[in-house]
């Protein structure tokens, strides 16, 4: 009897974590439940559904029970398992880094549209966060090297470490530094960024889990939004060669704006806008001329 009482069955601990997270209002309550559940038994969500049945002892019961309580107040579930998948690879995330988004994707597909798998190029990746970007491009193009820098060291701590996973710290460099002001002029065949692009006045209206979770910096640009890409922009027209190709994130909010300044710039040919999956303006294309 006493030992019964010391063990919870997984479906119990299941549907409990269901209603806990529904009546806290956040995002995804079943699937917040499954993944955070199979990552503190260090099993895949489809062993949990298949062991149901099971019972585990109060040890993890009060781990998991303390995991859930963690995402009722929003938490993201990145951050609570410490992972997120980006272009089919996964990464290790924290609070100091934003979590790789779905849409940034984009960017990738567009760099795989340019460049063929085995060519040489070398590139850079302005404000890289947890690594998402410029480690995918090294494991897509293993023939390219990079540099990737941050503001932050404690985002670089992170984008080392998922280098390091993805054993790309020989042809990865990383760099401590606003925008990248250290950096050779004319030496890049091309310049990625996913900046900080939300403006101040719409960061009320973001939901809880980004608001009061993600870091401040890497989301918002200025009080419109789009005031970091003039320097973004001019800053990789020096450090592109010519004919070197700049790909950076934007929204629709920010991208009239951000095509204008590029046109009027004169520098800048091809200059377009690329669509995400969902329809909606999420990449910009252009090229430096002369
Ligand atoms: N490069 C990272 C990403 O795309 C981080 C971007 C940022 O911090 N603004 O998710």
């Amino acid at each position: 009897m006493g030992d019964k009482l010391k063990r919870i069955k997984l479906k119990d601990i299941l549907s409990w974590a269901y209603e806990v997270l529904k009546n806290a209002n956040v995002d995804s309550p079943r699937l917040s439940a499954e993944l955070i559940i199979s990552h503190a038994l260090n099993i895949s969500r489809l062993e949990l559904l298949l062991s149901l049945n099971n019972t585990i002892d109060l040890n993890l019961y009060t781990k998991i029970v303390s995991l859930i309580n963690q995402r009722a107040l929003g938490k993201p579930v990145a951050y609570i398992i410490g992972k997120k998948e980006f272009y089919g690879r996964e990464f290790f995330v924290n609070q100091s880094v934003l979590i790789p988004r779905p849409e940034t994707e984009t960017l990738i597909d567009t760099v795989k549209n340019i460049f063929r798998k085995e060519d040489n190029f070398l590139f850079l990746d302005i404000g890289t966060g947890s690594g998402n970007i410029a480690i995918t491009i090294g494991c897509e193009f293993p023939n390219s090297i990079g540099i990737a820098t941050d503001y932050s060291i404690h985002a670089l701590f992170v984008a080392y470490k998922n280098a390091k996973i993805y054993k790309l710290t020989n042809r990865l460099l990383f760099i401590c530094t606003d925008i990248a002001r250290s950096i050779k002029e004319h030496s890049f065949d091309l310049v990625l960024s996913n900046p900080p692009y939300i403006g101040y006045k719409n960061f009320p209206s973001l939901s809880r889990e980004i608001r009061c979770f993600e870091p401040y910096r890497a989301l918002v640009g200025g009080y419109m939004g789009w005031e970091f890409y003039p320097s973004l922009i001019s800053y990789s027209f020096k450090v592109l060669k010519k004919g070197g190709i700049l790909i950076i994130e934007i929204d629709e909010l920010v991208a009239k704006n951000v095509k204008k300044f590029l046109n009027n710039h004169k520098k800048w040919y091809n200059v377009q806008v690329i669509k995400d999956l969902s329809g909606k303006d999420r990449v910009l294309f252009a090229k430096r001329g002369e």
